[in-house]
């Protein structure tokens, strides 16, 4: 390896004398010199000697293209064959992790363990409100850490026994988990309004949790109401062969109120009764694995990922792979923010370390060592990364990443920035490139790949990702096609809505200093579909949220193409007639902002939130 360190000379390339592999090398396509070398008797600084020589300046790390491998094997007289880095080695890899956790003892020899509860039922029926009711009557004031954090999942204590509860409502996540192999919950709660009785998605849920043969108990809510009828609403379910015990049937049933917190506790009582039937056990032995709830890239923390352990104890300092993503576990929360050593089997823990976000409903490992864990993550990645090879090759074009424009600099080297700029109008256009162009020193340049009026669109991210550049967006946003290419070409998006900021920002990082304060993180979006105008109250959206969620009081941007036309906060949110708190992604609502009334329909509402990153 050290003669990898020598400074190379493209003069020097002679193919070791070691001789060429005898028989067919497989090499899986999109490798790197570091592992293309040994493969054929060379090594990685042979490979990118050799490359150089033809034109091609390739790092040791950097994948090749199927030529530029072709053509060293073709040097070396090596035959070989390309293969797609295989599923085939990945699912080998992952069942050698496996193979570990077979389970060769008798359930009943393994401890209880609490079950892992789902919430579902038809929108507004009050599946929110319940989680939030149960989760908040279970932290005692005062409490470390005072409240609970929204990680995904929370745990109670109902007389002596944890409950865990999956905090996304709806059966969305449910089959989204079910659609990866994840069978995460033991028991649905099935939430159905007593005013309302029995909607399309309270069919929809039970459809579901019969699918899935999980067990459902039933909370009929907002029995407060004066228009309540209970006993409707279960005539109804009984048609679905819900029938409940009181009738001689076998599903147990609760009346509640989530909104006065009437009937929550025989709920929890019934819940745990029924975990108890069902006999919950899991190894607490051993390497844990499990599935991954949630995961968010935090700018202050990095990956974050709320796994819900299924099997053995999951521990700090562990090396686990959770879909394409590793790492050893740096940190183990709790739901309520706490630091803990260790997680069994139905724990939620938020998990700092991974390389990468992963998918909520990826399956996580604790891998025997590091090496492994790096191992399988990585042929998981490199089958997506296949697909933007073309990209990697493109990059040694040179440029770096507003992040990495100081390192460069530091390592003595001329940096180029490449950006591309996307303004409002052409005015500001041309102020910002012309500010822009100001700042550039001898050791930094600036280049302009691609400058333009209008919003960010997937064309200008995958210029960028072909040209290594970074966005910068002065008075528009990235629609939601362009943020999700962004995401898995990491590209760069910067947007701003003050120009002195905007330089700030691209000074600082060229003195290594760039460290926001503030990360704006979008919660939702959702589109205008229908505009109604109410006397004495003006102009209301009606919209779909295509996104996240809507949160009434939410800061608010308003799109239109891509452009920022208003800035302000969410005054009133309501789905029907009835104001609520937050409207969720599928749904629609009527979005009132305050004095604006200019709305179209096609125009974005997108919502944010500013969270403080921890300098670095
Ligand atoms: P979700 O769509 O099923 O999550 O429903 P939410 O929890 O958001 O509740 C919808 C609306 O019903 C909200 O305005 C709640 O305050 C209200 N709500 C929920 N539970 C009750 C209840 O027990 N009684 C009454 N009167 N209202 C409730």
């Amino acid at each position: 390896m050290a003669e990898d360190l020598q400074p190379m000379n493209i003069t020097d390339y002679t193919p070791t004398d070691a001789a060429a592999p005898t028989g067919v090398v497989v090499i899986e396509r999109s490798s790197t010199p570091l592992e293309v070398g040994p493969k054929m008797n060379q090594t990685a600084a042979d490979v990118v000697r050799f490359l150089m020589q033809q034109g091609e300046m390739v790092t040791a790390t950097q994948s090749l293209t199927d030529d530029m491998i072709e053509l060293f094997a073709a040097e070396i007289g090596a035959e070989i064959r390309l293969v797609d880095p295989g599923e085939e080695q990945e699912n080998e890899l992952l069942k050698l992790l496996e193979a570990n956790f077979e389970e060769d003892e008798l359930e009943e020899d393994y401890p209880v363990r609490p079950p892992v509860i789902t919430v579902m039922g038809h929108v507004d029926h009050g599946k929110t409100k319940l989680l939030d009711q149960i989760r908040s009557a279970n932290v005692a004031e005062g409490e470390a850490g005072g409240i609970t954090q929204h990680i995904g999942a929370y745990q109670v204590e109902k007389d002596g026994r944890l409950l865990t509860f999956i905090d996304t409502p709806g059966h969305a996540a449910f089959t989204a988990m079910r659609a990866r192999g994840a069978d995460a919950t033991d028991i649905v709660i099935l939430v159905v309004a007593a005013d309302d009785g029995v909607m399309p998605q309270t069919l929809e849920a039970i459809n579901h949790s019969r699918a899935a043969e999980v067990p459902i108990v039933v909370a009929v809510n907002k029995i407060d109401r004066n228009n309540a009828d209970p006993n409707r609403a279960m005539q109804q379910l009984a048609e679905h062969e819900l029938v409940p015990e009181q009738w001689g049937g076998d599903t147990i049933m609760v009346e509640i109120s989530a909104l006065q917190n009437l009937g929550i506790d025989d709920l929890l009582e019934q819940l745990a009764v029924v975990a108890e039937l069902e006999d919950l056990r899991a190894d607490t032995e051993g390497r844990a694995r499990g599935v991954v709830l949630e995961s968010n890239l935090d700018i202050g923390r990095g990956p974050v990922a709320t796994l819900l352990v299924q099997h053995g104890t999951l521990k700090r300092g562990d090396p686990v792979v959770a879909g394409a993503s590793w790492g050893r576990v740096r940190a183990l929360l709790d739901d309520r923010g706490n630091q803990i050593l260790e997680a069994q089997p139905s724990k939620p823990v938020q998990v700092l370390g991974l390389s990468d976000v992963a998918n909520a409903g990826d399956a996580f490992v604790v891998a025997p060592n590091e090496k492994v864990a790096a191992k399988v993550a990585q042929t998981r990645e490199h089958s997506q990364r296949v697909a933007s090879l073309g990209r990697d090759a493109a990059a040694t074009a040179g440029g770096a990443r507003l992040e990495d424009i100081f390192s460069q600099i530091q390592a003595g080297q001329t940096a180029t920035l490449n950006l591309i700029v996307k303004a409002d109008v052409n005015g500001s256009l041309e102020a910002v490139v012309d500010s822009l162009q100001r700042l550039g020193r001898e050791d930094v340049k600036l280049a302009f790949v691609h400058r333009g009026v209008g919003g960010v669109t997937a064309n200008d991210i995958q210029l960028a990702a072909a040209s290594n550049a970074t966005i910068i967006g002065f008075n528009v946003r990235p629609d939601r096609k362009a943020r999700e290419l962004a995401e898995l070409e990491k590209v760069e998006i910067r947007t701003y809505e003050i120009i002195y900021n905007l330089i700030e920002d691209v000074e600082n990082a060229m003195v290594g200093m760039l460290a926001p304060e503030f990360e704006e993180v979008v919660t939702g979006d959702a589109e205008v579909r229908e505009i109604f105008r109410i006397p004495r109250v003006g102009a209301v959206a009606g919209c779909y949220v295509l996104n996240g969620a809507i949160n009434r009081g939410s800061k608010v941007r308003f799109l239109r193409d891509g452009t920022v036309i208003w800035r302000g906060t969410v005054s009133s949110l309501k789905r029907f007639k009835e104001d609520v708190r937050e409207v969720q992604s599928g749904y629609e609502c009527g979005i009132g902002l305050s004095d604006f009334q200019d709305l179209k329909q096609g125009d974005i509402i997108e919502t944010f939130e500013e969270r403080e990153v921890a300098r670095v």
